[in-house]
């Protein structure tokens, strides 16, 4: 397979064949993110696209699943998204699955009718980095929408179908808004009440405008343990349905997970104790 680097999916989507539609992002401005700072935005030809699937064909046979990228492929025009999973499905009749990343103002600029085509042709799943609730962090991370637009894309792609898996950002408030970030997030979430939570934790990046920040003193990241009171602010004012919530990714201090509501107070007293003894994943086991 011909990728283009760097290629990131989903944790969840280990097992699928990544397929590369799109370069880069297309927005490319958030001001913790470095992965494609260099990397223009570009869409790849039906043709590379189509070798590309032969090329997995070949070495991997029929596919279940199938993961979209680069960062927010769902930019793409949904004539184009539909013809790549038309075509797909062509060349793996055991398809089941495709997902992709999506930011929430992408899915905005989509149709519910156009949600549903994309929903009826296969496409399962958004992955959708929220990031944060408050809009005093969203603007000043650069991300482009207001609480209100990312609440509105992701009621707008459920409507349609489509489940979510969305991403909360621990630091990302820095030390001065810790407090607004972690409930602003919670009562986002709660407004949408996505299939799947994750919470990251901010790693700060050399080349990215935040760690310029940083240098300057403007922002500050909270302290592993401040962290954790964040998630707990976060956790306690969550009121979620069926929600299935992890915190199980490298870049955290603590591995937390289960179904939201159901184990919110189990979770929470996990939290807890962990803040009390001080067990907390060292740093050399984080990573991005
Ligand atoms: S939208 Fe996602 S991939 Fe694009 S710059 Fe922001 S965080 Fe990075």
């Amino acid at each position: 397979m011909k990728y283009q680097e760097y290629v990131i999916r989903p944790p969840s989507e280990a097992r699928s064949f990544i397929l590369q539609v799109t370069l880069g992002c297309s927005h490319n401005q958030c001001a913790f993110c470095g992965t494609y700072r260099d990397i223009p935005f570009q869409v790849k030809s039906l043709k590379e696209i189509h070798k590309d699937i032969l090329m997995a064909k070949n070495y991997y046979g029929d596919l279940r699943r199938v993961f979209l990228a680069d960062g927010n492929a769902l930019i793409l025009p949904t004539e184009r998204l539909l013809k790549i999973i038309d075509y797909l499905k062509e060349v793996f009749p055991s398809l089941q699955r495709v997902g992709i990343y999506s930011r929430a103002s992408d899915i905005l600029l989509k149709t519910s009718e156009e949600l549903k085509a994309l929903k009826s042709a296969g496409m399962n799943i958004f992955y959708v980095g929220l990031e944060s609730g408050s809009d005093k962090v969203l603007s000043i991370m650069e991300k482009g929408y207001t609480h209100a637009q990312a609440v509105k894309g992701c009621l707008k792609a459920q409507e349609s179908g489509i489940k979510l898996s969305t991403i909360i950002l621990l630091g990302i408030g820095g030390k001065d808004l810790a407090f607004e970030h972690a409930l602003e997030s919670a009562q986002m979430l709660n407004t949408i009440n996505p299939r799947y939570l994750s919470v990251l934790t901010l790693t700060i990046l050399k080349n990215t405008p935040l760690y310029i920040k940083q240098k300057m003193g403007i922002f500050q990241l909270p302290k592993p343990k401040e962290l954790l009171e964040e998630m707990k602010i976060f956790l306690e004012n969550l009121n979620l349905s069926g929600c299935i919530f992890r915190t199980n990714h490298a870049s955290n201090y603590l591995s937390l997970e289960g179904i939201l509501n159901k184990d919110q107070e189990r979770i929470l007293q996990e939290l807890k104790q962990a803040l009390k003894v001080g067990f907390l994943r060292p740093e050399f086991l984080r990573s991005l």
